[in-house]
């Protein structure tokens, strides 16, 4: 296993395309450590597969070098980086049987016969398919085909990372919780270096210790589940998880005050001075937005109200500009409301940028 660096990775599919300034990555500076389980997380067109295509070896970047610990892999086949994937479609041989399946890539490799037998029972236990060991893989349903990719990528012990590129899609909706937590719990067991493609927001955060977002060629934050979720270091971070996103209105700054509209709001630590001329913006999601009777917080107009189970999706308007608040089951809703911000949740952004509290 390896930690990969991707160091000032640039490319652009043609150098027409490069000329342009039109990149399908515009600057990705990052290492994926050791055994961690990472997801890169964003929506269609943003890059996500090209990464990690550049990470196996499938592509070569316009600009920058990939790195496997020290050693500079950028121009090495995939074979030769000892890349495992598993692609949205399971890549398995039909007409052979589960067990040939798995010992299919360790045959390649010249493991002797003793060690492919140990090897293949083992990971037929693993990934709970003991009992289809001797069928062939044409009858199986998609689960347990995309199970034997996975089976095949684990078998091996020289693999550096396993590389996963929206593994879940065919899966039925059902099933996919099961693959997803039986994915986790590999990973707890082998720790090996993971990564894992998907536009899913449930998907990344279930599977992945550290999620990469990316947004338009770029990675704009790194971060636990729970630091995406606090901290959005973008407003697109802040939109893009959590459902739903982070509010994010336009306000001016005035002293240590947000102001939105005639409201002011006054940020910890105060808000501190953006570049001049900078878009500023204020983010809080709407778990921390509060509803009490009229004369208490900012002064709302209530649009809509959606029941969904145990939480109400209350759309209002700040302003004119749009407010979003969550309700906890027994939480009642005045008839005339205003709006309080949980102050420790206010997050200011610059530019787009999450602008950094003082230390308080
Ligand atoms: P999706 O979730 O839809 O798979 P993605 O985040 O994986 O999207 P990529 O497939 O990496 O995004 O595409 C990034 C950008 O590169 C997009 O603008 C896409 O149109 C462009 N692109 C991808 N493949 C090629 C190609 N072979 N030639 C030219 N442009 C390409």
């Amino acid at each position: 296993m390896a930690r990969i660096r991707l160091d000032h990775i640039r490319h652009a599919y043609t150098p027409e395309l490069a000329r342009a300034g039109n990149y399908a990555l515009r600057e990705i500076d990052h290492a994926f450590e050791d055994g961690g389980a990472y997801a890169l997380l964003g929506p269609s067109g943003c890059g996500k597969t090209t990464l990690l295509n550049i990470i196996s070896g499938l592509l070569t970047p316009s600009e920058g070098h990939v790195r496997f610990d020290e050693r500079d892999v950028t121009d090495l086949s995939p074979e030769l980086r000892n890349i495992a994937q598993v692609f949205q479609f399971p890549v398995i041989y039909d007409t052979m049987t589960v067990r040939e399946n798995l010992a299919f890539p360790l045959k390649n490799r010249k493991v002797p016969k003793a060690e492919i037998e140990t090897r293949v029972t083992d990971m037929l236990r693993r990934i709970g398919l003991e009992t289809k060991a001797d069928r062939k893989a044409q009858g199986l349903t998609a689960d347990e085909k995309q199970k034997i990719s996975l089976g095949r990528g684990l078998v091996r012990s020289d693999v550096n990372a396993i590389l996963f590129d929206e593994p879940l899609t065919v899966i039925d909706p059902h099933m996919k919780w099961q693959l997803r937590s039986q994915l986790k719990e590999l990973h707890r067991q082998f720790k090996m270096t993971m990564v894992y493609v998907t536009h899913d927001q449930t998907e990344a955060l279930t599977f992945a210790d550290k999620v990469v977002v990316m947004y338009d060629g770029e990675v704009v934050q790194i971060g636990t589940p729970e630091e995406l979720f606090e901290r959005p270091r973008h407003t697109f971070v802040g939109y893009f998880i959590g459902s739903p996103g982070m509010n994010v209105l336009q306000c001016q700054l005035d002293g240590t005050d947000a102001v939105v509209g005639s409201a002011r709001i006054s940020m910890p630590g105060g808000a501190r001075a953006a570049a001049a001329g900078a878009k500023t913006e204020l983010g809080i999601r709407p778990e921390f937005v509060r509803l009490v009777p009229r004369g208490q917080g900012l002064p709302v107009t209530i649009d809509r109200v959606e029941d969904v189970g145990s939480e109400r999706i209350v759309r209002a308007s700040l302003f004119g500009q749009k407010l979003v608040s969550v309700l906890s089951e027994g939480t009642s809703l005045p008839a005339e409301a205003d709006a309080v911000f949980d102050p420790a949740a206010l997050n200011l952004y610059a530019d787009s940028w999450l602008v950094e509290r003082r230390p308080s």
